[in-house]
Formats: C-alpha cells, structure tokens, sequence
C-alpha cells in the first residue's frame, strides 16, 4: 500500500489537501489540490511557479527574479514529503503537507529552503553528529479589527499594557479558550508543546516546543507552530503575530533556538564527552563570528531591526555567558545530557529553516576552525563585545561575506536571498511614513 493509500484509508473523510512551501521568507505558500493528487505529489509528479521564491513580504515579484527573467515563470517539480503529511487541524475534510521544489530529475533544488536545511543536517551526520533542536517562540495577541492594532487588554486590566505580565498564570487563564485551541491543533499536527507562558509585555506569550533529534523535522514544526498559533486565534475571534516588534514601547518578540549535538554513541558532545567543553566554545565561537554575516536572515525585514535594542533581553553584540540572558548565546544551567547553547538573535518573524541552517553553517565553520569565543560575559553584556549590524542597510551589505554561509549554503541560495531581500528593502526605504511628516513638515 502506498503511503498515499494508507492515508486515505485512515482518513476517509478527507477531500483536499494543503500544499505547504516555505517561500524565502518561511512564509507558506500553496494550493489546496483535491485528495485524488495525493500520490502524485508525494512521488513529485506535481509542479508550482518557483517564482514563489522570488517575492517580497507582499508576493510582489522582485526587479531582476531570476525565475521571471531567464525562465519564463517556468514551473518546477514539487515533491511532498510524507513525514510531513498529517490531517489538518482545522477541519475533518482536509490534510496538509509540505513540500519541496525539486529539479526535473528529482534532485533537490537549490532554491528550496527545506533541502538547505537538510543538506546541513546531512553533513553533521556524515561526521557522525546529529543535531537536536527545539524552537522558542513568542508572540502578542491581539483583538482582531482594531486600528491602531493593540495588545489583548486584560479583562482584569481593563487599560490593555499598563503593567508587565510576566509569567502571569491569570492571565493564561484569561485566554484558554485560545490555549485550548492551540493545544487541539498541536495534537493533530503532532506539535509537542513543552510550556506556555505569559511573557514579559501584556498580551505576549512564550510557547516552547519539544527538542528534536532531526533539524529538518525540528524547522517544519515550528514553521507549522506559526500557523496553529494565528489559526487558532482566529478561531476564536482573535489575532496572533509573530511580528518582531509590534509596538515601539513593548518587548519584541524571539525566536530562540536551543541546540546540542549527539554523537555516534548516543552523548550529548557538549555535556556528556570528556571534551564537551572544547567543542561546546567551538561551537560558540562558530556562531559568535558568523552571527553578522548572517543578520539578515535573523532579522529579515524592516521591523526586525526594532526588536534589536540595549535593555531589551534581545542582542545587539556577538556576545555569550552562561545562565545571562544579556547575551546573543546563552549557557542555560542544565545537567550533563541537556547542556546545550541557545542561540537568542533571531525575532519571530524569522524563517525557521534558514536560521537553523544559518547556525549550523556558523557551527560546522566553529567545529573545522576553531574559533575561539574569548571569555563569557557576565552581567550585563549590552555595553561589551562586537557589535551586530541593527541595520537592515548594513546587515544586508554583510550579508554571507564571511566564511560560513559562503562555505556551507548554496551561492546561487545566497544570491537569491540577497537580491529579494535587497529589493524588499529598497521598496521600503523609498516610501515616505507619516511620521516624515509629523516630525519634519512643521520646520522644514
Ligand atoms: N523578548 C526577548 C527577545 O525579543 C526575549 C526575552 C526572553 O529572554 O525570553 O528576544
Ligand atoms: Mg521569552
């Protein structure tokens, strides 16, 4: 029986499946294809416009998209992957699963953000390593419709953000009826959701989910976590946003990435190896001197660059310590076989694939070249250590120059991203906002 059969047997009354693709963004994109193409597109037999890859934020083909121009907005093989197919949540008659663009032979496509990521994970398995991840997201929720948008007043505080919430458990309680939402989506969709909790901000929660001995599997589910979160709210009359930095005067939202390697043995490298120190500022050292190259991808778009301020538990240097939450990559105290660094830069509206290929790029550069990470920051680590570029101008002009990404991700990836990237930017800087107005109308 075909995995396609077998599904089909399970799920009776499912008609239509959802097609997920991570554009460059980790935004999904798609089709809704009736159940009958199932087989098809888990044996690749389907095909979509690849210039899907070539957008900006807003699906606006970028100037000079590589697909257009020389391809005609030609389209490319699209290959499910079955690990990924599971019912959808939402509603009893639908499936969804993800998929990746593949070229006409079937190899992997070099645009497709879930192949980079897994050609990575590969490597560090060749070397009899595998990568155990966990995902750490926060979001705000927020009444839907409201203009200006603002955080989900309390209903014990009626003047919504006047005071910090943090881990709040009335407050979870306030929104179960979302919590409960979230959780019945995580169940189907196989999301192991570790611990919620009421952030800092009024209205921003932290969902942590569980570690994965499979970076790819890892990426997906987070990339899916997105979507339970916003679907759930809506569900409910609410709205969910992963925004990095949805309102100026309240803490930005994180997407922390913790991570430890596993050897041929079944060890935790860093905790449980007579070595585990040397490879763990190994590692360190890897990510600190590649974490400006690789700004661009942790902080994708114009507001991402917002959430990067001294004081707000979000980085600003290429700095580490242990149990500091100054930091850009913390030591979390844990015992031997949890010892692991979490990686703190990147903003919630990152693309999860790529900021796990981006960190494994910097770790296999740290692992092969030994950078060294210089003492850990203690106290507070915002006035001290290489700054990151908090720019979105800068980052881009840094964007893969350094050895890691160029070493390890495809060019022709990093050219693509730099060029939408870079044309998303440029569409941006050459509007005038209101604030233009309000601040140089009246002297000018
Ligand atoms: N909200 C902070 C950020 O933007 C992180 C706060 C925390 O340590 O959980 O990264
Ligand atoms: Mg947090």
């Amino acid at each position: 029986m075909t995995p396609s059969d077998r599904f089909r047997r399970e799920h009776p009354l499912v008609e239509q499946v959802e097609v997920l693709v991570p554009d460059l963004l980790g935004i999904a994109r798609g089709k809704r294809l009736a159940v009958d193409h199932l087989n098809g597109l888990l044996e690749g037999r389907h095909a979509m416009s690849t210039t899907v890859l070539s957008v900006d934020v807003r699906g606006e083909n970028v100037d000079d998209s590589p697909f257009v121009e020389a391809e005609g907005d030609a389209d490319r093989p699209l290959r499910a992957d079955p690990a990924t197919l599971r019912p959808a949540p939402w509603r009893p008659d639908r499936a969804l699963v993800l998929a990746s663009f593949t070229e006409a032979d079937g190899s992997p496509f070099w645009g497709d953000t879930r192949h980079t990521l897994a050609a990575l994970r590969d490597r560090l398995r060749a070397r009899g390593l595998e990568v155990v991840a966990a995902f750490e997201f926060e979001f705000y929720l927020l009444a839907d419709g409201e203009d200006p948008p603002r955080p989900l007043a309390s209903s014990r505080r009626p003047a919504a953000g006047e005071a910090p919430e943090v881990y709040d458990l009335d407050r979870l309680a306030e929104v179960d009826e979302f919590l409960d939402t979230l959780a019945t989506y995580a169940a189907t969709l196989g999301l192991e959701l570790e611990a919620v909790s009421a952030e800092y901000a009024p209205a921003q929660f932290e969902v942590n989910l569980r570690h994965r001995a499979d970076a790819l599997r890892a990426a997906d589910e987070a990339f899916l976590f997105r979507i339970a979160v916003r679907r759930a709210a809506a569900r409910v009359g609410l709205r969910a946003t992963f925004m990095a930095k949805p309102f100026a005067d309240r803490s930005g939202s994180g997407l922390h990435v913790h991570l430890s390697l596993r050897d041929g043995e079944g060890r935790n490298l860093f905790g449980e190896t007579p070595e585990g120190e040397h490879w763990l500022r190994r590692a360190v050292g890897g990510l600190l001197a590649a974490m400006p190259e690789s700004m661009a991808i942790f902080a994708p778009n114009a507001n991402s660059y917002r959430r990067l301020v001294p004081g707000s538990y979000a980085p600003v240097r290429a700095t580490w310590g242990h149990n500091n939450r100054t930091v850009a990559v913390r030591i979390p105290a844990a015992p031997p076989a949890a010892r692991r660094l979490e990686h703190r830069t990147a903003g919630a509206d990152a693309h999860p694939h790529l900021v796990l290929a981006a960190i494994l790029a910097a770790l296999l550069d740290g692992l092969d070249a030994g950078h060294d990470p210089g003492p850990p920051a203690r106290g507070n680590a915002y006035d001290r250590g290489p700054p990151l570029p908090l720019d979105w101008g800068a980052a881009l002009e840094r964007f893969a120059t350094g050895p890691a990404l160029t070493r390890h991700l495809d060019h022709r990836l990093l050219d693509l991203y730099r060029r939408v990237r870079r044309c998303e930017y440029e569409r941006y800087r050459r509007r005038v906002p209101d604030l233009d107005h309000a601040w140089y109308l009246p002297v000018y």
